[in-house]
């Protein structure tokens, strides 16, 4: 997946004119739309990676609503938005949860743990806020949970656990996903789920079953986990139990895995004086918010008869980037034309 970290070292980072919250489907979109209208752009996102809830939720699941797909599995519509939505070179920012956002004379101020950066216009496209794995409250588990740390709630690159024991918590698509995705390469594999019945896709959760069979991994249910252990900062095991009988096991694993959803959460949204409704941003027909400058799009927002879709997202990103374009310079027209006609496209028009 795409990571291209262009981190602000300092603080007063280059100003640019859009910057867009949230690299989901509709940031993807919108950065689209300002390289298409010739203004620099930045997105900044909380997650190490684009794609919003298309990559941190349901990577492999089918989407079947978005036009001109009759069929596409999330993370490949990810691919392609990633592609499209980059192709005019945005600075990305990724790890980045933006924690406040003030407005100033002429600009608006961006606060992250990265650096502040500053902007002439934002689009929010925050989805249903930071997305923030669920992590399992028990010893050992903050204290060995970072990026390369033996105890993870994401897997980026599974090649990290080629020959290692790990332990697999969860019962949703991602845990039964990673199931298979780690069995051939991991040397032991334990997946445990505290509830009987998996939260996904028959056919993988089949999969897994037949790999149960064949001891190409252990899986046991109804357990948790009650500790991790570690000597010199690794994993070295974790102590699982049934839920039911209390029955305890303690297994040598180097790795620990808790694949268990996110939470979504507004956070501190909430706090930028945005006019909010259902807990999400107001938005006028234009996509702009109360305050000047500063529109939003997809999920986040909240207006009569709002749809919460890839493909609304798609149309809000088109109009809120356009407006914003219009905010900065008054003389630009609203309309950003047919891609069909652009000069910015035209290298690439057959013929
Ligand atoms: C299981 C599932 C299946 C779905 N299936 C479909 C389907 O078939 N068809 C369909 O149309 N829709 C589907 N959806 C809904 C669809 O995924 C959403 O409508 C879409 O992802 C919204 O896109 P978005 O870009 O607005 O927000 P998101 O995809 O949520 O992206 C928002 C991004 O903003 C980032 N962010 C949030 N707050 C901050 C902050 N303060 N600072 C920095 N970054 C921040 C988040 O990390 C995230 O990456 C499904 C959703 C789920 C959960």
């Amino acid at each position: 997946m795409y990571r291209k970290e262009i981190l602000s070292t300092t603080n007063g980072s280059d100003i640019v004119d859009i910057t867009i919250i949230g690299g989901g489907p509709t940031g993807l979109y919108a950065a689209f739309y300002a390289g298409l209208r010739g203004v620099s752009c930045r997105v900044v996102d909380a997650l190490p990676q684009l794609g919003g809830q298309l990559m941190a939720l349901y990577p492999e699941k089918y989407i079947f609503d978005v036009g001109g797909f009759p069929k596409i599995l999330a993370k490949d519509l990810a691919k392609n938005m990633i592609e499209q939505g980059t192709q005019f070179d945005p600075e990305i920012v990724l790890e980045a949860e933006v924690g406040e956002l003030v407005p100033e004379d002429g600009h608006i101020r961006l606060v992250t743990r990265q650096g502040e950066f500053l902007s002439r216009t934002v689009v929010i496209t925050a989805g249903k806020g930071a997305l923030n794995p669920r992590i399992l409250e028990c010893p050992g588990f903050e204290e060995h949970y970072r990026p390369d740390g033996g105890v993870r709630t994401h897997v980026h690159q599974p090649e990290e656990f080629r020959g290692k024991r790990v332990l697999l918590v969860g019962g949703g698509d991602s845990a039964v996903d990673w199931a298979l995705g780690l069995k051939d390469i991991v040397s032991e594999l334990t997946m445990i789920h505290r509830r009987p019945g998996f939260r996904a896709h028959k056919a993988t959760v089949a999969e897994v079953d037949a790999a149960v069979e064949r001891k190409e991994l252990e899986l046991l249910i109804p357990y948790e986990v009650r500790d991790i252990a570690g000597q010199e900062g690794c994993v070295v095991g974790a102590t699982i139990f049934n839920n039911k009988t209390d029955e305890e096991r303690h297994l040598a694993v180097d790795a620990v895995i808790a694949l268990l959803g996110f939470k979504p959460d507004l956070g501190p949204i909430a706090e930028w004086g945005l006019e909010l409704e259902r807990n999400s941003i107001k938005v006028s027909q234009t996509m702009e918010t109360n305050l000047p400058g500063v529109y939003a799009a997809g999920d986040v927002t909240h207006y009569p008869g709002k749809l919460e879709l890839i493909s609304t997202g798609y149309g809000e990103a088109a109009i809120a980037v356009n407006h914003a374009v219009h905010f900065l310079d008054p003389k630009a027209r609203l309309s950003p034309g047919h891609s069909t006609h652009l000069t910015a496209f035209r290298d690439q028009q057959d013929g």
